[in-house]
């Protein structure tokens, strides 16, 4: 190509191929040169003749070129396509013929010189006003675009006067019919349908030529493209053109659309119009061949299939240019329209330089001027030469543009005498196929080493273990053969000595047996009765060791509960001592008053003894009210004993005031007892004078809370006493201790009546009295105060009823479950087990004990959740024996062990 035009045109190949086309080439070249006079119409037979001599199929420019091998020269196809009269020429030349006139037929052209002359020019194709923008399409540019996918380049290229419809036949996009789609949008939508979307690719370039200066139209920033040749293929490029992949038919209509806009605007910018430019559409297609059309193209189809393997992928490149060239009547008339000449040169400089090589290549010239300007430049590898080219010339019908027209008709003849030698552009990708050959080689390399050394290895370890083996079997060996054989000599001494202390064993029996046969009998009888009666006296003694061991168990528990009782009564007693101080000066000031009291009385009885009516000196409550002030004041007097008092004043008489009407005396006076109740050696008299009577009657009778917190109290001490016990049972004690509590508001009432409860609670022979009137009820309704006082009551006198229940249960006197569980006391047990206040806990812990003890609980605890208590209770508990007690519970208990078994549990 660099050297002038040798590579637009193969002489080798040419000559070679002279045979068969230089008739037609001939009588082309003689009717198309404008120097010699045109085809007659006389001569048109021998035309028609030589037309047949032409390998193109009918209706197809290039025909069956597009299926040439590689290096078949071929020539530049050329029709000719009539615009019908526009609106404005079918007015102003009504009166006149067109300038032409088609025999599509004859694939001629009848050129009007005047009325009675005509010049005819004969074209590869005909294209009456008529022909649909489809035929056009196959007939022009198909055959082009398929050589394109073949990996061959392709130019189609309009060439006409402004106005005859280059746009039209190249660019339509057929947006409202798409019957008027023009050769681009057809060609893209055929090259989409012939590449696979994976492996393939297709993206194009859109430019614009403008006096020399090479624009791009998908990026108008970028207007002065430069082209690059490769010296050694003569490939064309243009690096700095925007390259869009296209993936489908829309994408591709968009970007032409914008590429128009981009074009508008930038003609506008330069003050010209679209028909002084050349519009140049790049569309580069790649395609890999595989299978089929790869094997194909192995030579004479007898490589290995390994060969075929390591084939590397074929890559076919193929390029469509696609050129809507400036209007052609510019070359004559630019001037004229109001540029300079040089200005008309410079903006048709392109397409004067390519009507000045395609003459040089139609006239066989040495010298092609190629490099004479861009365009050229351009379609240096895509017209002629190497390509598939196909020109279409558009011409108008107006005899008005005749000159025109000619011109364009010459300049289409000129061209017709243009050979190309088409050029298969393929590629094997050799180096990635050397890349992938190096990596594949040095991976079995690289495995190689390593199975040699892992074999190496393998053999090595085989060989050593075998030798380890054998020397073992040799060692195990001899030590069994060594064995066996001392072993037989042992087994075969002794067998023979045995034999021989047998046969002295039958010879000696056999003189006693006689002797010893009847007194054998006597001893065995003897033997017997000593037996059983060892026997017998054995299982006594491991009853007496059973009982024994139960007892121990009942005594620790016992002695367990006292400890913990004995601490809270100290505790309580102290408390009341405390209490019983603050008083001792009130009960000092009581007895006073009530001496004067005793003294009062005996004085009224005398006199009314004596039957003188006379003034009472005020009944008992006036007389109280006038010492009340004393009370009050007397309290840091003098001190006398709770003894005293006793004796001097009467029990008889503090009773009777625990009757009295007035509140206040009735308060002292319960308060009294209560101290006096808290000495044991008082109580038994108390109540025999019907003390804890009046005091129950009081708690069911009076309203005030001091007089239940103190009555309360009293009976708590006096129901220490188990005698005491069963009188507040029969009494009625638990129903007015429930009823007190359900309606007492001040804690220290209730920790009083809990407190009496509790100590109920502890007697064995009233369990099922006490429940039976809602003794458990009450105490579980105390609780919701939340006074650890009171709490730590109601825990011991469930800790004290559970005591009991167990005791009566070990007895076998109780069957059946724990009334504590059948009364719902359960969840607050399990609540409490735990409980922060140490008092309370220890209770709850024993009660805990206490109820596991027995089987018939064990399901309740376990669902109620009173097993986990236990099981801390028997890790954690503080005091050793309740936690040995409670260990000891739970391990003889077969429920409790099953229960954590099945749940996994390792106690
Ligand atoms: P050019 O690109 O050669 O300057 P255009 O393609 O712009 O010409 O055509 C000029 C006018 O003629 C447009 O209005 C176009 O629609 C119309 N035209 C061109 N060719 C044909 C045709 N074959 N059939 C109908 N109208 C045509
Ligand atoms: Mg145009």
């Amino acid at each position: 190509m660099a050297s002038g035009g040798a590579n637009y045109r193969n002489g080798t190949q040419r000559n070679s191929l002279k045979g068969t086309t230089t008739a037609t080439d001939r009588q082309l070249s003689m009717n198309s040169n404008p120097s010699k006079a045109a085809l007659k119409n006389k001569s048109l037979s021998s035309v028609g003749a030589s037309s047949g001599l032409r390998k193109s199929s009918p209706g197809s420019l290039g025909g069956g070129t597009a299926k040439d091998d590689a290096g078949v020269p071929g020539r530049v196809r050329v029709a000719v396509r009539l615009r019908p009269r526009n609106a404005e020429e079918s007015v102003a030349d009504a009166d006149f013929a067109d300038c032409v006139e088609l025999q599509p037929e004859f694939k001629r052209l009848k050129l009007r010189k005047n009325n009675w002359d005509t010049d005819t020019y004969e074209f590869d194709e005909v294209l009456t006003e008529f022909a649909s923008q489809k035929r056009v399409y196959e007939v022009v540019a198909k055959p082009v675009v398929e050589s394109v996918l073949d990996g061959y380049n392709g130019t189609v290229m309009a060439y006409g006067q402004t106005g005859t419809g280059k746009t039209y036949t190249l660019g339509r996009l057929g947006e409202e019919d798409t019957a008027d789609r023009g050769i681009i949008v057809r060609a893209m939508e055929d090259i989409l349908a012939g590449v696979s979307l994976e492996s393939d690719s297709v993206s194009v370039s859109y430019l614009q030529l403008y006096m020399e200066s090479l624009q791009d139209l998908l990026d108008p920033t970028n207007d002065n493209i430069s082209i690059v040749e490769d010296p050694k293929s003569g490939d064309v490029s243009l690096p700095g053109a925007t390259l869009v992949e296209i993936r489908d038919q829309q994408s591709f209509l968009e970007l032409l659309q914008l590429g128009e806009a981009h074009r508008y605007a930038a003609n506008t910018r330069l003050n010209t119009e679209s028909s002084r430019s050349h519009a140049l559409l790049m569309v580069h297609v790649k395609r890999s061949v595989k299978g089929r059309e790869l094997a194909h193209s192995s030579q004479n189809g007898n490589s290995t299939n390994i060969a075929k393997s390591l084939r590397p992928t074929l890559v076919r490149k193929g390029k469509l240019v696609v050129v809507d060239l400036a209007g052609s009547e510019r070359i004559d008339k630019s001037g004229s329209e109001g540029h300079t000449l040089e200005e008309a040169k410079s903006i048709n400089l392109s397409l004067i330089a390519l009507g000045k090589c395609i003459n040089a290549l139609a006239e066989n010239s040495a010298h092609v001027p190629v490099r004479d300007s861009k365009l050229t430049r351009l379609l240096r590898d895509s017209f002629g030469g190497t390509a598939r080219t196909s020109l279409v010339i558009t011409i108008g019908p107006s005899p008005r543009h005749r000159g025109e027209t000619t011109s364009t008709i010459m300049f289409g003849q000129r061209a017709m005498k243009v050979e190309n030698m088409l050029k298969l552009k393929e590629e094997f990708d050799y180096k990635s196929l050397a890349r992938k050959l190096d990596i594949q080689l040095d991976k079995l390399i690289m495995e190689h080493e390593r199975k040699q050394k892992a074999f190496e290895e393998e053999i090595e370890r085989i060989t050593t273990d075998t030798q380890n083996q054998i020397s073992e079997a040799e060692r195990n060996y001899a030590d069994a053969m060594e064995k066996e054989r001392l072993k037989y000599q042992k087994d075969y001494m002794e067998s023979i000595k045995k034999l021989e202390e047998k046969w002295m064993m039958n010879q000696h029996k056999l003189g006693e047996r006689k002797d010893q046969m009847a007194s054998t009998a006597q001893e065995v009888a003897e033997l017997k009765k000593l037996l059983s009666k060892e026997t017998s006296l054995r299982k006594a003694a491991e009853e007496e060791i059973n009982n024994l061991k139960s007892q121990l168990a009942q005594l620790k528990m016992s002695e367990a509960s006292a400890n913990s009782e004995s601490l809270k009564l100290r505790k309580m007693l102290e408390d009341e001592a405390y209490r019983k101080e603050k008083l001792e000066g009130e009960i000092s000031m009581l007895q006073t008053q009530l001496l004067q009291l005793s003294f009062e009385a005996d004085e009224t009885r005398r006199r009314l003894d004596r039957g003188g009516p006379g003034k009472v000196p005020g009944d008992l409550d006036s007389l109280i009210s006038q010492v009340r002030p004393q009370v009050n004041d007397s309290v840091n007097e003098e001190k006398a004993s709770i003894a005293n008092l006793f004796e001097q004043v009467g029990l008889q008489k503090i009773l009777s005031l625990l009757e009295a009407e007035d509140a206040d005396v009735r308060i002292h006076a319960v308060k009294v007892v209560a101290n006096l109740a808290a000495e044991e050696s008082n109580q038994q008299k108390i109540v025999e004078a019907g003390g804890l009577t009046s005091l129950l009657l009081l708690l069911g009778s009076s309203e005030d809370e001091t007089i239940h917190r103190v009555a309360a109290g009293a009976i708590a001490n006096l129901a220490m006493n188990e005698t005491n016990q069963e009188l507040i049972m029969s009494e009625g004690g638990i129903r007015l201790l429930s009823i007190t509590a359900a309606n007492a508001e001040d804690p220290q009432t209730l920790r009083m009546v809990a407190g009496a409860i509790a100590n109920l609670c502890g007697n064995d022979k009233l369990q099922n009295k006490l429940r039976g009137e809602g003794g458990i009820k009450a105490l579980l309704g105390m609780v919701k105060c939340g006074h650890p006082g009171v709490l730590a009551q109601v825990a011991r006198g469930i800790a004290n009823f559970a005591k009991c229940e167990s005791r009566a249960s070990a007895q076998g006197s109780k069957t059946g479950r724990s009334l504590l569980i059948e009364d719902g006391a359960l969840p607050w047990i399990v609540q409490n087990a735990n409980n922060d206040a140490s008092p309370i806990r220890r209770h709850i812990e024993l009660a805990v004990c206490h109820l596991a003890q027995h089987e018939v609980n064990a399901r309740d605890m376990i669902t109620g959740g009173a097993l986990w208590e236990l099981v801390r209770i028997s890790q954690d508990c503080s005091r050793e024996d309740i936690r040995t007690l409670a260990h000891r519970t739970l391990t003889s208990s077969p429920t409790f062990l099953a229960e954590l078994r099945r749940l996994r549990i390792d106690y």
